[in-house]
């Protein structure tokens, strides 16, 4: 391990509050912490002080010495503790580089972490998700993932995983004899077994990316279908512009909606039909490109024209995962008749929006949707590992099949690599600079 310097930073949220924490971590974080608190400082014990600078009195507030490795990055840290005003925060760091420190680049305290083995990947990811969650639901999430909860089940397939690579490997210095006679049976069971966790995971996952991110819903539908009405109604504002002249939304306007813990990025799309009008045409080119990343599309028809609503939006919904078609204006007529898969609305009443609602929460989390109190924050980066990893087990398996052994425990490696990357266990350099950045300063 190289020497490092010491870094310092503002941990706490910028402009005034009861308490701000100027952080430091590195060899010389105690000294410079007790040159500014002028006493020596004990590990773990708050002390009240006074904190100067060339003979001045900044603040008065406590001097907290965490003592490597028992701190949050696995190294000497001092936090000083002073009221939150921006300007006596300022000259505390100040003090700080004065004696020494440098500033701390965003994320930096969490890198270090990692670094130094208090942390893995997975889990300092899980602490930018927390300082970032949204709401209570989010952020129980992502103390889940930073506790270890998703590392560990990632680390639990790996070691299955690696378990059978020393097997499928050993049994290649016996090549001259059936897998049969060296287990090939019980290395089947186990590479099922291993693809049923993972798929498990996967879904897990998959749900906690959707927690993090939240859903991106596409509203679609002709014009006047009631799509920017039945955005408004959704999002409870009067965001997007709604007119009685046909194509009146041009723009992609989009409203974050919480529905019961779960976010929905809804965005409302020009109408979709054929049109001379140029800028109404580039509505149309942007919808679609939304609906390219869309998670799910709210496919808007008026009631009262349901075959017609959905032949204007033919096939541009071909491609998105899942499609929520909904009739609007039902206060317009009486008991329509649907199809199963359709759900009468009202924008203008109401009517139908708790359904509606139902429905998104059920498409955002899959029907299984109150598991999400067990669900831990995750991002793209992991789903696609464990696709990946799922992806070279079944190639494994079919060179299994094929008593291809070498192949077979190469594409093994692979997939126990996919894993590793989650977790960062396996090297993974070019990840970190990239997912530290992301961090703020002072974390
Ligand atoms: P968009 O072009 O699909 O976005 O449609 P708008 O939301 O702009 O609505 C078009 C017209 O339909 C407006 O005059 C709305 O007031 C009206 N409208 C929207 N939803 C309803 C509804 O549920 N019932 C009734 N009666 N009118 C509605
Ligand atoms: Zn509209």
């Amino acid at each position: 391990m190289s020497p490092r310097d010491t870094i310092a930073a503002i941990a706490t949220a910028a402009g005034s509050a009861g308490v701000g924490i100027v952080r430091l971590s590195g060899p010389r974080a105690r000294a410079i912490g007790e040159a500014i608190a002028d006493r020596r400082l004990a590990p773990r014990h708050a002390h009240h002080v006074r904190f100067v600078h060339r003979g001045e009195v900044l603040d008065d507030g406590l001097a907290l010495y965490f003592a490597a490795p028992a701190s949050y990055t696995g190294e000497d840290v001092v936090e000083l503790q002073a009221h939150g005003s921006p300007a006596v925060l300022a000259q505390l760091l100040e003090a700080c580089f004065a004696h020494g420190a440098r500033a701390a680049r965003p994320g930096e305290f969490t890198e270090r972490a990692f670094l130094e083995g208090r942390l893995d990947l997975a889990q300092a990811e899980a602490v930018a998700d927390l300082i970032a969650a949204s709401d209570a639901r989010a952020a129980r999430a992502a103390r889940r993932a930073l506790d270890g909860e998703f590392s560990e089940r990632v680390e639990a397939i790996a070691q299955a995983l690696l378990h059978v690579r020393v097997h499928c490997e050993a049994a290649i210095d016996f090549a001259d004899e059936p897998l049969d006679t060296l287990g090939g049976g019980e290395l089947h069971t186990r590479l099922d077994a291993i693809e049923q966790d993972l798929d498990a995971l996967i879904a897990a996952t998959e749900r906690g990316r959707r927690l993090r991110d939240g859903l991106h819903a596409v509203i679609v539908g002709p014009p006047n279908a009631g799509k920017s009405s039945l955005l408004n109604a959704l999002a409870g504002v009067d965001r997007a512009i709604v007119t009685d002249i046909a194509g009146t939304t041009r723009d992609v306007l989009q409203e974050t909606v919480c529905i019961e813990g779960v976010e929905l990025m809804l965005v409302d799309t020009a109408g979709l039909r054929e049109s001379g009008d140029a800028i109404e045409r580039e509505g149309m080119r942007r919808a679609r490109g939304e609906l390219a990343r869309a998670d799910l599309a709210i496919a808007v028809v008026d009631v009262r024209d349901v075959e017609g609503g959905r032949a204007a939006i033919g096939d541009a919904i071909d491609g998105v995962p899942a499609v929520l078609w909904l009739a609007n204006k039902c206060d317009l007529v009486d008991a329509p008749t649907l199809p199963a898969d359709v759900l009468a609305v009202s924008a203008a009443t109401g009517e139908g929006l708790d359904a509606v609602r139902g429905r998104l929460r059920e498409l955002a989390l899959g029907p299984d949707s109150d598991a999400v109190d067990g669900a831990f924050t995750a991002r793209t980066r992991h789903v696609q590992a464990l696709l990946q990893a799922r992806e070279e087990l079944q190639r494994a398996r079919a060179q299994l099949a094929h008593e291809h052994l070498d192949l077979a425990a190469e594409q093994l490696r692979r997939a126990h690599d996919a894993l590793g990357a989650i977790t960062g266990r396996v090297d993974a350099d070019a990840l970190l600079g990239h997912i530290f950045s992301s961090f703020c300063i002072g974390k």
